[in-house]
């Protein structure tokens, strides 16, 4: 049983709305733009990398990278790179190949990034894989689920005005949803009047996060962390530059909330200076930007600094979704896994059957490997 064949797939699909809402589609599909206040680079459709890796007897596991901008760069890496290093290979060899892929590049400084997405994707492909040839879910592969289902917050609330983002929020109440996260990052005072009139709405048991992109200085985020603390808040999220660790520990010592950190992070040496200095109190890498197998790695890592986990999960599609959940189950310190409902209905229309996420949780698929089959006929149609 061998690794015989490595297919990277670039996928650009159309959408009414952009992430996080409130711009109008562009009539060139790879025209990206910015969101001032913040300051990256965004896209008008989903952009999404999915690799297949097939063995000979026509076995086959799906990956997905988080690549919401330029998925080509993602899909090159995978052609050039890592194919050539897993033909060949015995796809039931999952951390040496891991291994085998990161030090291709390690020496020339290549340990993130880019680099790391492309890792992911096949690490999340040979998972599936390996569950298909074995028989078994994901996530029991991965040493059992440590739930029955796995609990989520709503994220974004992508409406323009406070009273549309209550109204939002009310709704999934309605439906069962109780935590809720605000795109933020407009001001300080902005930031505080927005979380407070959804504490308000909401009442005291909703769970109310915030992430402010990265957007503020220290004494800033001191200051809306002081103000989140007040209204009960679970998390502030990306309050400073990302690479600030020391500015990060000083804010979590200042305030009485618990700092969230790390979709910008992909291994575990990455995350060990946050647990190190104490500059994290949850950490947030995206299964499409680290893998399965070092998510579950950083988790380990988290738990023995007594730090939980609140996986990011964006505009992954649904086998990033699917394999967001399995390590999200299997993850002991959990506290929630991000949810995008405008995103999972795009991914569940390239699914042919449909994961579901109610009441505040997703279902654990369980079916071999991931448990979702992609379409391939949905995809091409849906292709911009
Ligand atoms: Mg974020």
């Amino acid at each position: 049983m061998s690794i015989s064949k490595v297919e990277s797939i670039p996928v650009r699909i159309k959408r009414d709305e952009a992430y996080l809402g409130g711009i109008p589609v562009a009539a060139d599909p790879q025209a990206y733009f910015t969101r001032p206040p913040y300051r990256a680079l965004y896209s008008a459709c989903f952009e999404t990398a999915f690799v297949k890796i097939s063995t000979a007897d026509g076995v086959i596991g799906w990956g997905e990278a988080l690549a919401p901008v330029a998925p080509e760069v993602v899909c090159t890496i995978i052609d050039q790179l890592l194919t050539p290093a897993l033909l060949g290979r015995d796809p039931l060899d999952g951390n040496a190949l891991w291994n085998l892929m990161y030090d291709l590049m390690r020496e020339r400084g290549y340990y993130g990034g880019f680099m790391l997405d492309a890792i992911s994707a096949c690490d999340i492909a040979l998972w599936d894989l390996r569950g298909k040839l074995l028989g078994q879910p994901v996530y029991k592969l991965l040493g059992g689920a440590f739930r029955e289902r796995v609990p989520c917050y709503v994220s974004g609330l992508p409406r323009p005005t406070a009273e549309g983002r209550v109204e939002l929020a009310l709704d999934y109440v309605a439906r069962g949803f109780d935590a809720f996260k605000l795109a933020a990052g407009h001001g300080v005072r902005a930031d505080a009047a927005s979380a407070k009139s959804l504490r308000d709405a909401l009442g005291d048991e909703a769970t109310l996060l915030l992430d402010a992109h990265w957007v503020y200085s220290l004494d800033e985020a001191v200051q809306l962390g002081q103000a989140l603390a007040d209204l009960g808040a679970g998390f502030f999220e990306a309050p400073i530059n990302p690479e600030d660790v020391e500015s990060h520990a000083q804010l979590a010592a200042a305030v009485a909330l618990p700092i969230a950190h790390g979709e910008t992070e992909r291994t575990r040496y990455q995350f060990r200076p946050w647990l190190m200095q104490k500059a994290a109190d949850i950490l947030q890498p995206d299964v499409g930007r680290a893998g399965i197998s070092e998510v579950l790695k950083i988790a380990a890592m988290a738990e023995a600094f007594n730090v939980k986990m609140a996986p990011h999960l964006s505009v992954g599609l649904g086998v990033c979704i699917a394999a967001s959940i399995h390590a999200a189950a299997a993850i002991p310190n959990l506290y929630l896994l991000e949810y995008q409902p405008p995103v999972f209905e795009i991914a569940n229309l390239l699914l042919k059957s449909p994961l579901t996420c109610e009441k505040g949780h997703y279902a654990i698929p369980s079916s071999a490997g991931l448990g979702v089959e992609l379409d391939d006929g949905r995809l091409g149609a849906l292709q911009a």
